[in-house]
């Protein structure tokens, strides 16, 4: 009996009844309503002939619904493949040839999408509505899952590259919720706001872990700041975690501040490095924790949290929001090393750069089908994760860049978070980006995309004089392009990789 995904759910069921589990718009569940619900949706799938193994894609935004299918495909032992809603149909067909999933569950607004995708793969595949209720309801029973067996297969946000497919257990799965319900002190009085998207690990992690504790979850369909704030008010919601630029666009409306934010209890933030102006801005908006936390898919997601502890009681508000803003420690049951080229773990000096590699319960057993993509990860028992980081006395990281995007210009390294932060310091940009562009003199020169605030006008000119006064002569940029929005992947991340080609 050692826990997998339905488990969570029964013995949530069994704990909480009556109370709410959910709401999603007009609806409200409790926790057995919910149980039986899913056990009503697995009974479907199991009718379907989904069976132990079998891959099931999701694809629909956040809701009830969403949630109910994650815990019904894992009831029928089968593998959850969330699907990024963003994802044009040729690029949702690349996906489902690659994981062959036996069923596509699809929500209405996405049907005409899923029967354009599926008419351009090979194989055969059923494609469902994924409706906002079952047909019926049962009784919830573990069914065939094993702690080993395969629980998701998510596809990585593809800021790099393709999107790769992570295969994450039941075991990597339930043993990040259980961290994560000790590490953030979740209760069955927090309110979980799914706001990112939940086909994206930096919030889908939430699902698992709260229902794990019997806390209560409601969603936001798609994102848009407004209605972001609008729910977290009007649900009270005690706790979240988004994407910096989703903060950003949040605490840069007017009207952020003024709401009654007496519930929330924690923001998180991950995904992406945020610049210590939106941790501030975070912070004076809400009036509440900010966590910034660092993970990756192939991690379930978290590696390190800058949760502060009892170690930290003795510092100054400023010391603690500047502590706050770092990368973080690492997360319960995470071993992390920063380490160089040789391997050798590099000194806790804050100056000193290696690559960040970890090994823990939480990490994944490779990518799904490529051998040699799992190889290049997963070396000498470590995962290695690609980004490049500082350690501090405290042992807390800050990241200062994925290697990918670390820019070489004249034989300095430059890296590109740190050009973003400065130009984050400039009280009229909302949103920035550095990156190297392919020169001649230079190898990469220094360059960098800048969205301006609501309102307010920005020269490339005066940007690069106000670099000037806070950075090395070969970090300014070179040359800043203002644009009224940046490309972002399906997670909303920024697309740095597209900036680059200049796409
Ligand atoms: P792909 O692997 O397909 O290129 P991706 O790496 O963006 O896409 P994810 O698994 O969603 O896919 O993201 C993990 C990466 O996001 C990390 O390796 C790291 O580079 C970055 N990241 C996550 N959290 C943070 C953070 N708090 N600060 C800086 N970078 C972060
Ligand atoms: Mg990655």
């Amino acid at each position: 009996t050692a826990p997998t995904i339905p488990r969570l759910l029964i013995q949530a069921a069994q704990v909480h009844g009556t109370a709410e589990a959910a709401r999603d718009g007009e609806l409200r569940v409790t926790w057995s309503e919910f149980a039986a619900r899913v056990a009503g949706r697995a009974a479907q799938y199991a009718h379907l002939g989904v069976g132990r193994g079998d891959r099931v894609a999701v694809l629909a935004d956040n809701g009830l619904a969403f949630l109910e299918a994650y815990f019904a495909v894992a009831a029928v032992g089968a593998v959850s493949v969330p699907l990024n809603v963003r994802l044009v149909p040729r690029e949702l067909a690349g996906v489902l040839e690659d994981a062959e999933p036996v069923l596509l569950l699809a929500q209405e607004r996405y049907s005409r999408v899923a029967r354009e995708a599926a008419t351009l793969i090979s194989g055969a595949i059923e494609l469902q509505p994924l409706a906002q209720s079952p047909d019926a309801t049962g009784v919830l029973e573990p069914g065939p899952a094993r702690e080993g067996d395969l629980a998701h297969l998510y596809y990585t946000s593809g800021t790099t590259g393709r999107p790769k497919g992570v295969m994450l257990s039941h075991r990597n799965v339930c043993q990040h919720a259980l961290a994560a319900a000790c590490e953030l002190s979740l209760a069955p009085t927090d309110t979980w706001a799914h706001i990112a998207p939940m086909f994206h690990l930096a919030d889908a992690w939430a699902s698992f872990a709260i229902t794990l504790v019997g806390g209560r979850h409601v969603f936001l369909e798609r994102f848009e700041a407004g209605a972001a704030l609008d729910l977290m008010e009007r649900e009270r919601a005690t706790i979240t975690n988004l994407v910096p630029t989703m903060l950003g666009a949040m605490v840069a409306r007017t009207d952020a501040a003024a709401r009654d934010w007496s519930r929330l209890r924690s923001i998180l933030s991950g995904g992406a490095p945020i610049a210590p102006e939106v941790v501030r801005a975070i912070v004076a908006t809400f009036r509440t924790e900010y966590v910034q936390t660092y993970g990756m898919t192939e991690t379930s997601p978290y590696l390190t949290l800058s949760k502060l502890g009892r170690a930290q009681a003795g510092l100054s508000a400023e010391e603690r929001l500047a502590l706050s803003a770092r990368t973080g420690r690492p997360f319960l049951g995470i071993e992390l090393q920063v380490v160089d080229a040789d391997g050798a773990r590099v000194p806790a000096d804050d100056t000193s750069v290696g690559e960040i590699r970890v090994r823990g319960a939480t990490v994944t057993a490779g990518y799904w089908r490529q051998p040699e993509a799992t190889a290049q990860a997963l070396r000498d028992g470590w995962l290695w994760t690609g980004d490049l980081a500082r350690v501090d006395r405290h042992g807390f990281v800050e990241i200062v860049d994925r290697a990918k995007d670390m820019i070489l210009t004249g034989g300095e390294n430059v890296y590109s978070i740190e050009v973003e932060n400065v130009l984050y310091e400039h009280p009229d940009v909302l949103e920035a980006a550095a990156f190297g562009r392919p020169d001649v003199q230079w190898g990469e020169a220094v360059w960098a995309a800048v969205v301006p605030r609501e309102g307010r006008r920005l020269d490339a000119a005066a940007l690069i004089a106000h670099c000037r006064g806070r950075l090395a002569g070969f970090k300014v940029p070179k040359g800043i392009d203002l644009l009224e929005a940046l490309p972002r992947t399906g997670s909303g991340k920024i697309a740095k990789r597209l900036l680059r080609d200049g796409i």
